[in-house]
């Protein structure tokens, strides 16, 4: 189909479903990541039998907003940095998705993770679209006055499509409630007053919610705890690796550990521990309280980054990045489960084999939901001026986790489809029937 029969309206009827490339517009999202994202989509449109609107509509994102600002260093030089927001769908409500201040932001990465939130949105049943934003940079080695400069600067440059009504940012990897602060203050210095709903993970004295912070990985727990369940090995029995000890896997370790499970090694960017017969994890997690990083930490014996992930054990939980688990290392693992706590943690190539291999992979937008989900409340209690205690938080996002696991386990069984695609599915039959009733303007 070419440009102009796009533009005058016609050419629909012409596109060949199997060759991709016709629908898929421009190159600017053109990423690893974002062919992840689109491969998934696919499968879920093809089971759902989507017509080739919805697919357009949906596979795309609405908005990006790139931006290269200026920030001075402490040594006087001024350094230029690039960040972007993407915005994937306008059409559940504000979109809503994390910061992300690392070296490899870049636009088509950001509009990946923005497609997965809009999927995770959905299936929780939150009212939002989703968006993902970010700085290239790399915050290990800035420091905090050059972090607060390119925080606020990248606030202040989002101002024309941020809003509490519509995109409301949020902390991914690289950043976290104190950057929050940062934004939040940015942006109500440039409104005039106190605006606390326009970022969600801030400090619970500003309006943020005590349960926030550690939402993400108490969710994996959640769902991770619904799989023993159903599986028939309840998780306290359980051996369990965890990838990356930052905010979601070190709160996730913290808690298997807490409710007995055998948390048998963990890992972050410099390498990992291992002990067979299980971490003192409060312990390793005092370790890098102390010195930011499991470096040199004496309390298990030293693993390689990558051979973590094939210590053995029951539940493998990646909570570092993406595209850890590849056609590469898939036949090498030697667990039964894998419970994505990191976003895209796992190619379709890695999954195709494992799935071979007869290993369940609980998909991302599920097992990582616990995070956008307590954001909502925050959100919600922000609006509302009033707050709720952090038994009610805890209660109803154990509620949604477990009634969306419900859904994604019974729909793959109906369809006789992967978890994935039946979670995605889920998500993706819901934007597409709210993109029907709002139809298209004008
Ligand atoms: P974080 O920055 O707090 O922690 C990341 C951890 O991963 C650190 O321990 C880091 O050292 C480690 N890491 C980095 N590269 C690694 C490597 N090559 N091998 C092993 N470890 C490595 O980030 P986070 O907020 O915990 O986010 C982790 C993942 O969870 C990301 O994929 C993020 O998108 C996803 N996620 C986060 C949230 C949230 O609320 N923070 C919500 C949903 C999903």
């Amino acid at each position: 189909m070419t440009i102009e029969d796009q533009q005058a309206g016609t050419g629909w009827d012409e596109i060949d479903l199997a060759d991709r490339n016709l629908v898929r517009g421009g190159a600017e999202w053109n990423s690893e990541l974002y062919r992840i994202a689109t491969t998934q989509f696919d499968k879920a449109a093809d089971i759902l039998d989507l017509d080739q609107e919805a697919r357009a509509r949906l596979r795309e994102p609405r908005r990006c907003l790139t931006v290269n600002f200026p920030v001075r260093m402490d040594d006087g030089r001024v350094c230029n940095f690039t960040g972007y927001r993407v915005q994937h769908t306008l059409t559940m409500g504000p979109t809503k998705g994390g910061i992300r201040f690392a070296p490899g932001v870049s636009e088509g990465e950001c509009a990946a993770l923005a497609v997965w939130m809009t999927w995770k949105c959905a299936l929780l049943g939150l009212p939002y679209g989703g968006a993902k934003g970010g700085v290239r940079c790399d915050p290990n080695h800035l420091s905090d006055d050059e972090l607060e400069r390119i925080t606020r600067r990248y606030a202040s440059e989002l101002i024309p499509i941020i809003g509490p009504d519509r995109d409301i940012p949020a902390p991914d990897m690289g950043t976290g409630e104190r950057e929050m602060a940062w934004f939040y203050d940015t942006y109500s210095q440039m409104m005039g007053h106190a605006v606390p709903e326009i970022v969600t993970g801030k400090p619970p004295v500003l309006g943020g919610t005590e349960a926030r912070k550690a939402a993400t990985g108490l969710g994996v727990v959640y769902v991770a705890e619904a799989v023993g369940e159903r599986t028939g090995h309840p998780l306290r029995e359980q051996r369990v690796v965890v990838q990356g000890f930052g905010n979601v896997g070190g709160t996730a370790a913290l808690e298997l550990h807490a409710i007995g499970a055998k948390v048998v090694a963990v890992s972050d960017y410099t390498g990992g521990i291992r002990a067979d017969d299980g971490l003192d994890v409060p312990a390793v997690h005092a370790w890098v309280e102390e010195h930011r990083t499991l470096e040199g930490c004496p309390l298990g014996d030293p693993v390689g980054r990558a051979e973590v992930l094939e210590v053995p054990c029951d539940m493998l939980i990646p909570a570092a990045l993406e595209r850890q688990i590849t056609e590469d290392n898939a036949k090498r693992l030697d667990c039964k489960t894998i419970v994505e706590a990191a976003n895209g943690p796992t190619t379709p190539e890695a999954e195709a084999i494992l799935a071979e291999r007869g290993i369940l992979v609980v998909p991302d937008v599920l097992a990582n939901a616990g995070g956008v989900t307590v954001s909502y409340f925050e959100w919600v209690q922000d609006q509302q001026k009033y707050l709720w205690d952090l038994i009610e938080i805890q209660e109803r996002l154990r509620r949604l986790l477990r009634g969306a696991f419900s859904q994604v386990a019974e729909t793959a069984t109906e369809l006789g489809v992967d978890w994935r695609t039946a979670a995605l599915s889920v998500a993706v039959k819901r934007v597409a029937e709210a993109a029907r009733w709002r139809a298209i303007y004008p």
